[in-house]
């Protein structure tokens, strides 16, 4: 099938290169010239394991193509997907859709024939009625089915998610829709994949729901952590315990600094916000968002206290500034808030993250930036582990001996080093919801 992908970020790139993957022929679409550049010349511009091979690949046998010009990218075409980005409205947490709807009349003004629409960035309810109402309005002749196709791939392991999804989620009140989607999606399909078919309303919802869902899995094992580290427990086990039973599940239960990056944080906030338009509160999902907003700051504190509450002049290195591991993503990064903190309290950072240095160099101030870990270690007072890339659970409890200041301090916000190595070396190990034996 002919595919033209709006949006070439995260979603759109890693959706767009998958579905050449499967056979497809797909031109990936951006407003920004210098991305789709960059692209053409057969540079990713974002980091995610295993993206330049398989773009380099399907551009080679001549599947996956980039394009700024939106006419000739829809010539033709059976599928388009907007893939734009929804970033939280400024001031009130609405989704912004000024791209989505932007996308929407560039298609309605450009299409040459009959195919079917998807939106694949995550939108609210009712968000794939105005698109039609769009379409409507500047072509009442066009027949385009507007369909929801929810993406739920991770940062880190893109590629992945997409050709091994748990489910595909297609929402569409039109048959002729579903049809077409089916057809897209049949490789996947064929090789065992589930697909959900449900109205484009209830497609809009679930996306929502499961990222808040996931929202609230994670705070929940973070309150559970601070109050282990109060009453003398030890998260890790209780994670374990809890995990085990089916009904839980032993995933998404690991505390951490909180959540971040560019979905969980703005969809929970939208879904509380579509909530009060039709007189409810999510209680839940509102005290989640501040459990996690006051989250950043907590751990700012528990570096402080580590610290026997004074980092003035003190170097602390910071292990990790994405939002998570395997990805250069820093929205909404609980490593940003922790550092910031960190400044404010007079301690003087210096950084390192194997992907995202490039971007965080970009938001942060006074921040040195190491190339290496050890180099980010050497010297330091304190060494602060906020992202759990597998070079840093790598690093030999020996050598961080060597590298940190005397009496060496590692505060782990996310329980990736061995705490019982690290003390047999006489590092003082403070980790997340679990007793520190000295
Ligand atoms: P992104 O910011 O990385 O990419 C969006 C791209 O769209 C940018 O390159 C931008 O230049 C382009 N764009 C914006 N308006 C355009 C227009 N009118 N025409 C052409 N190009 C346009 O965003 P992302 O992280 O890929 O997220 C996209 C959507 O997918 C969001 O709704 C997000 O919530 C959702 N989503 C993201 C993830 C994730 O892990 N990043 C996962 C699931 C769903």
């Amino acid at each position: 099938m002919r595919v033209a992908m709006i949006g070439s970020g995260y979603v759109g790139l890693v959706s767009g290169a998958c579905l050449a993957e499967l056979g497809h022929s797909v031109v990936c679409v951006d407003r920004d010239a210098g991305r789709i550049e960059r692209l053409r010349r057969g540079k990713i511009p974002i980091y995610e394991p295993g993206l330049e091979s398989l773009v380099g690949r399907n551009v080679a046998e001549r599947r996956l193509a980039f394009a700024t010009d939106l006419e000739a990218a829809l010539r033709g075409v059976d599928v388009v997907f907007i893939a734009v980005g929804t970033p939280p409205r400024r001031g009130d947490g609405h989704a912004d859709l000024s791209s989505v709807w932007a996308a929407a009349r560039s298609v309605a003004a450009t299409l040459d024939g009959p195919a079917v629409l998807v939106t694949k960035s995550t939108v609210p309810i009712g968000t794939g009625d105005g698109i039609e109402a769009v379409l409507r309005e500047l072509r009442p002749g066009l027949d385009v089915p507007v369909v929801s196709n929810p993406e739920f791939l991770r940062e880190g392991s893109a590629i992945g998610d997409f050709l091994r999804p748990d489910r595909v989620v297609v929402g569409s009140d039109d048959a002729h829709g579903h049809q077409v989607m089916r057809a897209l999606y049949a490789p996947l399909l064929h090789r065992g994949a589930r697909l959900f078919e449900t109205g484009r309303r209830n497609a809009e919802l679930l996306k929502y729901a499961a990222n808040a869902f996931l929202a609230v899995k994670i705070s929940f094992i973070n309150e559970i952590s601070d109050l282990c580290e109060r009453v003398g427990a030890n998260v890790l086990d209780v994670s374990r315990g809890i995990g085990m039973d089916e009904r839980i599940g032993p995933r998404f239960l690991e505390p951490g600094p909180g959540y971040g990056g560019s979905c969980f944080p703005k969809d929970t906030l939208a879904l509380a916000r579509t909530a009060h338009d039709h007189g409810m509160s999510l209680r839940l999902v509102e005290a989640v968002i501040a459990f996690n907003e006051a989250r950043r700051p907590a751990m700012a504190r528990k570096v402080l206290e580590a610290c026997g509450g004074a980092l003035r002049d003190r170097r602390v290195a910071v292990l990790g500034l994405a939002f998570k591991a395997g990805t250069d993503d820093i929205r909404e990064s609980p490593a940003i808030a922790v550092i910031e903190a960190i400044q404010r309290a007079g301690g003087r950072v210096r950084a390192h993250d194997p992907a995202a240095m490039p971007h965080a160099a970009d938001c942060l101030q006074d921040v040195e930036f190491a190339a290496t870990a050890e180099e980010c270690l050497g010297g330091a007072h304190v060494a602060v582990l906020v992202t759990d890339w597998e070079e840093y659970r790598r690093l030999p409890a020996a050598r961080l001996r060597q590298l940190l200041r005397d009496p060496p301090l590692v505060v782990d916000l996310r329980n990736a080093l061995d705490a019982r190595e690290l003390r047999r070396h006489g590092i003082r190990h403070v980790g997340m919801g679990m007793p520190e034996e000295r």
